[in-house]
């Protein structure tokens, strides 16, 4: 069902504690925790503790949680203490989503061309 834990799913265990990660902020909905390859000085991974398989579906199924993980992006941001950031969502395997449980990569601290790759 829609939102609930997936036993193969990397992010739900990292939700759940099953799986340690360097995390930064926790809040009711959401956990925030520093990507294992970083990107950036700031790579932070925002994630729904709900399963969604990606941004789009979060927003259809839950968008009261899919507006907490953008507030929770600028609260990393916050901290990091980051003026411009980036956020991005890759949806499908073609944009190089690796994970399928939805999360923004907060990305700061570096220049950050535009267009991305
Ligand atoms: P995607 O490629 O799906 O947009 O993003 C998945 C991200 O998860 C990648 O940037 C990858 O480095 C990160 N990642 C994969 N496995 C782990 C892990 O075990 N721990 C953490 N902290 N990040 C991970
Ligand atoms: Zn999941």
């Amino acid at each position: 069902m829609a939102g609930e834990p997936q036993d193969d799913c990397l992010f739900c265990k990292i939700a759940a504690g099953q799986i340690p990660a360097t995390i930064v902020r926790e809040t009711e909905t959401t956990v925030a925790f520093r990507d294992i390859s970083p990107q950036a000085p700031t790579h932070v991974l925002v994630i729904p503790r709900a399963h969604y398989e990606n941004a789009a579906a979060l927003a259809a199924g839950a968008p009261e949680v899919a507006a907490d993980v953008l507030r929770e992006a600028q609260a990393v941001a916050d901290e990091d203490k980051a003026e411009s950031y980036r956020v991005v969502f890759n949806t499908g395997a073609g944009a190089g989503q690796t994970v399928f449980h939805a999360h923004a990569h907060v990305l700061a601290g570096r220049g950050l061309h535009w267009p991305p790759g």
